[in-house]
């Protein structure tokens, strides 16, 4: 919640783990600097080391008293080459390189590499641009013979082991989840993955199917549709509707429909998340310079700041903590920026869009707690919530004010560790009725040095706190001396 800047800050972060972080210290370091949710990218390494990682971060959060996410990043069906004798070859725009697609080729050189997914040789036609490495080789398919595909390279370049392979446009087929996705499946639920990211999905359906899969191995965790391939898009409301969270993935959506669509898409999908009432995270490239350098470019700062400025609710870290040389200032970086662009930039709840006709009833307390907290001055709303839905109701509409969510359930908590404005606080408010649950969590705060004397607060509860999307019940208060809530005479 209060990092060591000690503001609250609104935008969560997310980075991903690797051997950066596995440095003595490291770990500790990036969450104590304000890492919320970490991801484990499950297209390199062994589950055991996985596993491991997610264990460590639970143990130093458990220490530390954060709600730190653990989420899992199944590697989906990316098209990747295969290796080189060499490890590496440097190609040349005009020469000539093929891509095998036969079972037992041998080693790339710097004319072939050998293919894994071996049915692209159905799947491009002449005249198609392959894009290697997220578009740094571009490739133009000449002819295909012998389960071979003959191209031109279009560009100078580096190409090493097991890079990935797009199609400029999209296209090529392949199921979202893969048979070594539905084992990774199981993985997650053994280390009890808050969050599960299904890479390159393109319909509600995958979505539903990881689900299912997730549900077999007796795992909830909340779904990530990671949208980067142009089906996804032509699909993305029912996408959304299907997932707990988005992802703009935008390394592999940049190759597939080309970078100059990226601004506008970015845009799109936030606020498509957002007025589907989910969550969204903005992912890649974000600091990519800090990979081998201790200060961001200014070009990454306002990409950072506008991603924020677009409502995002995370932003995230990939490489930048992952494998590079500064993962602990790549983190201060990003706190840094979130709370200037928080500070900067104000939004506007627009109360004119906001749904009429709600379906239920934690939203409604929802939206009129959001109404509240925009016309009278308030310094938090309270939520005590049992999975965290009125949580998320309530951030969406991006009001100025923090969320304080109050939850008995770890795996609830965590969850909310990825939603803007919210701060997932451990409260138990079990057998108390509702009036004195909204003392002792006011109480509670005070304690914790979030409210004052003379704060004004709105709280949000059910009469039946045991139950899911019980939620039937505002009040507004006022803290009085010594942390007591008092009822309010006068606005
Ligand atoms: P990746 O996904 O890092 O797993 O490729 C994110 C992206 O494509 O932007
Ligand atoms: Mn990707």
């Amino acid at each position: 919640m209060v990092d060591r800047t000690g503001v609250l800050r609104r935008t969560r972060i997310i980075a991903t783990l690797g051997p950066a972080t596995d440095a003595d210290g490291v770990l500790e370091d990036i969450i104590r600097a304000g890492v919320d949710v970490v991801r484990l990218n499950f297209s390199h390494g062994a589950p055991e080391q996985h596993a491991a990682r997610a264990a460590a971060v639970r143990n130093i959060a458990h220490r530390l008293g954060k709600e730190v996410g653990v989420l899992v990043d199944l590697q989906g069906p990316k098209i990747r080459i295969e290796k080189f004798a060499e490890g590496r070859v440097v190609l040349k725009a005009g020469q000539a390189f093929a891509l095998v697609c036969k079972a037992d080729a041998p080693p790339g050189d710097i004319n072939q590499v050998p293919m894994s997914y071996l049915g692209l040789v159905n799947d491009v036609v002449v005249g198609d641009t392959l894009l290697l490495d997220d578009g740094l080789v571009a490739l133009r398919v000449e002819r295909i013979e012998d389960q071979t595909i003959h191209t031109t390279v279009l560009t100078d370049g580096a190409l090493s082991n097991r890079k990935g392979l797009n199609r400029l446009g999209g296209g090529l087929s392949l199921g979202a989840l893969t048979d070594q996705d539905r084992e990774h499946i199981k993985h997650a639920a053994a280390i009890d993955a808050d969050f599960l990211a299904v890479s390159f999905c393109r319909s509600a359906a995958d979505m539903e199917e990881a689900r299912a899969l997730a549900l077999a191995a007796g795992a909830k965790p909340h779904l990530v549709a990671k949208i980067e391939r142009t089906e996804a898009i032509a699909a993305l409301g029912e996408i959304i509707d299907a997932s707990d969270a988005v992802m703009v993935a935008r390394g592999d959506l940049g190759v597939e429909i080309g970078d100059a669509e990226l601004p506008g898409l970015q845009k799109k999908i936030i606020r498509e998340a957002l007025d589907r009432n989910k969550v969204v995270i903005t992912a890649t490239q974000m600091l990519q310079s800090m990979v081998d350098n201790p200060i961001p470019t200014r070009a990454e700062v306002l990409d950072v700041a506008n991603a924020v400025i677009d409502g995002t609710d995370a932003v995230m870290l990939s490489q930048e903590s992952a494998s590079g040389q500064f993962p602990v200032k790549a983190v201060e970086s990003m706190v840094r920026i979130c709370l200037g662009a928080e500070r900067q930039f104000e939004m506007d709840t627009d109360f004119e869009k906001a749904p009429r006709n709600l379906q239920r009833v934690d939203q409604a307390i929802a939206m009129a707690s959001m109404f509240l907290a925009e016309h009278i001055k308030v310094r938090a709303i309270i939520a005590l919530t049992e999975s965290g839905g009125t949580a998320r109701y309530l951030s969406r509409f991006r009001a100025s004010v923090p969320i304080f969510a109050l939850s008995r359930h770890e795996p609830s908590r965590r969850r909310m560790a990825m939603m803007r404005d919210v701060v997932p606080i451990n409260f138990d408010s079990r057998g108390l009725p509702g009036r004195q649950a909204a003392r002792e969590a006011i109480k509670h705060l005070f304690g914790l040095g979030l409210l004052a004397d003379g704060d004004r607060v709105l709280i949000t509860s059910g009469d039946h706190m045991e139950q899911h999307g019980a939620t039937n019940t505002l009040r507004l208060l006022e803290v009085g001396q010594g942390g007591q809530a008092e009822g309010l005479g006068v606005l």
